[in-house]
């Protein structure tokens, strides 16, 4: 089957495309793109009229919950989330129930990701058994069945030693090792960012330097190793800088941060909103400013989700016992125009920051427009408002601090792998 998308205007920053273009799909694959009106004749049209037309996007940051916590979030109905949100290619984290630390469990994320997956989905492996800290896992078992990195996510590898070795052997087999910076003893305990609001309300505080420390460690074992390094959910003024500054030193590290770091502060809190509750916490104005810089000049090279679904029984209690997270995939992109719209980036540096780069990061050959690429394809409509509803997600996790917010940017149609998923 073959279908042209006509009228709409193509933005690939991976081919330096941004214009009037109609697309051609074959099957799985995108045929060409063609000057507007100049496309062949097709089985089926997909009329892209005021819209964005863009390569679907790629999350390397996201839990699907499955295998274990499936009252959260399945493998089904994290990537229905994830078309709804544009994104066609998620990379999940290993921290379900089991472990993704061996291959079985590769295994049946792939299997049931090809049975009931609405877009692609590559696993992330954990660095080390369990992801206890203490062991490496057979990485490159894991490589072979399918995982595309690895990762702790959710704890940090608080020995440096295994860090070490974990970034040596990353260099050997050119697969990124995704840190979730978090000195434990410094966090042990807090719920929000440390500071006026924490002490004001009485909840105990994550110190910024818990984060900073971490970062400032992995950069020098990076540049130690050579080993590939890839900083998750960067939330501090202070990480920013450091890996500005390790990169103009010409270190190898890549970063991301999440549409909450640069969307909210820590003074979204102040109801006790455990929607709120994330990790790293929300922090301050001036870290907010910071990643908006970091963004803007190449620092963070990444808009991840960090898409962490809950169950409302999870979030319905007393801050301190209620779960991390935010269920963000529906509303990343929205959240990322606002950055187009404050002119902090250009909609070709948003759409390469969730698209071109995460892919290559990953070694994925996905994100882009290109002839003969997976028919990955988002329709957006820049300019319509929407107000974000937590019950109308596709995601089983409710869990958002944008509920009720309006918000520019409505995705029309997902295609995935040549399949057509569209909304009003
Ligand atoms: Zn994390």
């Amino acid at each position: 089957m073959s279908i042209l998308i006509r009228n709409g205007k193509v933005i690939d920053p991976s081919q330096n495309i941004s214009g009037p273009r109609d697309i051609l799909v074959e099957g799985k694959k995108i045929k060409g793109l063609f000057p507007r009106g100049k496309g062949p004749e097709a089985d089926k049209t997909v009329d892209a009229s005021g819209c964005i037309v863009m390569p679907g996007l790629v999350d390397m940051h996201t839990h699907l919950r499955e295998p274990g916590d499936e009252y959260k979030e399945t493998i089904k109905t994290g990537t229905m989330a994830a078309v709804r949100g544009g994104f066609t290619s998620v990379c999940c984290m290993p921290n379900t129930n089991p472990v993704n630390d061996n291959i079985s469990v590769t295994e049946f994320i792939l299997k049931k990701a090809s049975e009931e997956g609405s877009c692609a989905v590559y696993p992330i492996a954990a660095i080390t058994t369990g992801q206890e800290g203490e062991m490496l896992t057979e990485l490159e078992a894991l490589i072979k069945a399918g995982c595309v990195a690895f990762s702790d996510d959710g704890r940090p590898v608080m020995n440096s030693l295994i860090m070490r070795r974990a970034l040596e052997y990353s260099k050997i087999f050119g697969v990124p090792i995704i840190s979730h910076c978090e000195d434990l003893e410094l966090s042990e305990g807090g719920v929000i960012n440390e500071g006026l609001i924490s002490t004001m309300m009485g909840l105990k505080g994550i110190p910024k330097a818990a984060e900073e420390v971490m970062v400032a460690r992995d950069l020098l074992l990076c540049e130690l190793t050579g080993g590939r390094l890839h900083i998750a959910h960067v939330s501090t003024d202070g990480s920013v800088n450091m890996i500005r500054d390790a990169k103009a030193r010409g270190i190898k590290v890549t970063a991301e941060t999440c549409p909450h770091y640069f969307s909210i502060t820590e003074e979204s809190v102040m109801g006790y909103d455990t929607n709120c509750k994330v990790n790293p916490p929300l922090r301050t104005d001036r870290d907010v400013s910071a990643i908006k810089g970091g963004l803007k000049d190449g620092t963070i090279d990444v808009i991840a989700t960090d898409h962490a679904p809950h169950h409302y029984d999870d979030k319905n209690r007393e801050f301190d016992n209620a779960a991390f997270g935010i269920s963000g995939i529906e509303t990343a992109f929205a959240l990322g125009l606002r950055l187009v719209q404050e002119e902090v980036i250009d909609i070709k540096e948003l759409i390469e920051k969730m698209t071109i780069v995460p892919s290559g990061i990953m070694g994925l050959s996905k994100g882009t427009l290109q002839k003969g690429a997976d028919a990955d394809i988002a329709i957006v409509d820049a300019g319509r408002e929407l107000t974000v509803n937590t019950d109308k997600f596709s995601s089983m996790g409710k869990n958002s601090p944008f509920n009720g917010w309006s918000l520019k940017g409505s995705v029309r149609k997902t295609i995935s792998m040549g399949k057509v998923h569209e909304w009003e």
